[in-house]
């Protein structure tokens, strides 16, 4: 039986894994699809107190890990594929493996929100992307227009960071300011590369008969009037959906998706807590989640205690 089992390895997982390894429980720690999280499709973070140059997203989450397993947490890649609470222990097949816990500690993040428009699934991974980072420096994009559709901080970031590779970057948002933080939009609006395209949505992206983006068609939500912009590349950054269907009629949710917390990090079930991007709709910041890891770490930490009595 395990200590604590930890799913997920964003900042909120290996936070709570650097605080539960310290405490010398031996977390088991469970990667999901993606190690380290959406903060490893990040360039450069800016805002991670500590680091007055920034980060590279991928350094700081791999740097985690490693400060997690100095203190004897165990990282495997494999995911949870179903969640069981009984008598006071979890229940959870990994990879086809039976794992029981006394404590579990759900950090399993979130993922990109999608456009929902025609052509989107089609022409994904060939001109659709929602990560900049990862797909930006392909030769398709290279010296070829293209589109950031979103207006909040990761639009912006994926606009700035595309002007090193694309001819034009054009930022399409639906309201006429932009969502992101003071010092990013600033930034974003003042880059000669970048073109925003104000009261605007994509209603569809072309052209799923040629198997690759040609452009998309847009609609001005203000006047109705619609037009065509072509492109080799669309990059959506319009958000995330949490990562909580496994726990859906077992553990509260919200309307939208993401965890009701007791408190700051318990749920109905002792033992069971969450952090991180799962449950914060509102700050979802590296730190923020990273400080709910800590407090669902301690927390965990108390309740064995408790049971040892
Ligand atoms: P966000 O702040 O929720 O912004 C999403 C943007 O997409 C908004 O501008 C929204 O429009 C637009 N949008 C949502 N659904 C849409 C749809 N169906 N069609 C068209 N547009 C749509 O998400 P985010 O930019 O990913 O940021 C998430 C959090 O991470 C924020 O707290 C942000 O500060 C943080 N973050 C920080 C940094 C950094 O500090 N370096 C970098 C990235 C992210 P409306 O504005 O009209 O709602």
């Amino acid at each position: 039986m395990e200590n604590v089992v930890i799913i997920g390895t964003g900042c909120a997982g290996l936070t709570a894994a650097i605080y539960t390894a310290r405490a010398n429980l031996k977390p088991l720690v469970l990667t999901g699809t993606m190690p380290g999280g959406l903060l490893t499709t990040t360039s450069i973070v800016e805002n991670f107190p500590g680091f007055p140059e920034g980060v590279d997203g991928y350094e700081l989450m791999t740097r985690m890990q490693k400060q997690a397993e100095k203190f004897g947490a165990r990282v495997r890649f494999a995911t949870v594929e179903s969640v069981d609470f009984k008598d006071g222990v979890t229940e959870l097949s990994v990879d086809g493996e039976p794992v029981k816990a006394r404590t579990l500690i759900v950090a399993s993040g979130a993922g990109h929100k999608h456009l929902h428009v025609p052509g989107e699934i089609e022409l994904e991974k060939k001109g659709v992307t929602y990560c900049a980072t990862c797909d930006g420096a392909l030769p398709m994009f290279r010296n070829q227009p293209v589109v950031v559709v979103g207006g909040g901080d990761s639009a912006c970031e994926e606009a700035s960071y595309l002007t090193r590779f694309a001819s034009k970057v054009y930022l399409i948002h639906r309201r006429d300011t932009l969502r992101a933080s003071k010092i990013m939009a600033d930034r974003t609006l003042a880059n000669p590369k970048i073109q925003p395209v104000w009261d605007s949505v994509v209603t569809e992206i072309t052209d799923v008969a040629q198997d690759k983006v040609t452009g998309v068609k847009l609609k001005n939500l203000k006047t109705g009037e619609e037009s065509s912009l072509p492109c080799t590349g669309v990059f959506a950054a319009i958000g995330h959906v949490p990562n909580t269907a496994l726990f859906q009629g077992k553990l509260d949710l919200h309307e939208n998706g993401y965890f009701k917390p007791t408190g700051f990090v318990g749920t109905k079930v002792p033992g069971v807590f969450v952090a991180g991007d799962c449950v914060d709709s509102v700050y979802r910041q590296a730190i923020t989640a990273s400080g709910m890891g800590c407090a669902a770490a301690i927390e965990a930490e108390r309740f064995l205690a408790a049971l040892e009595g």
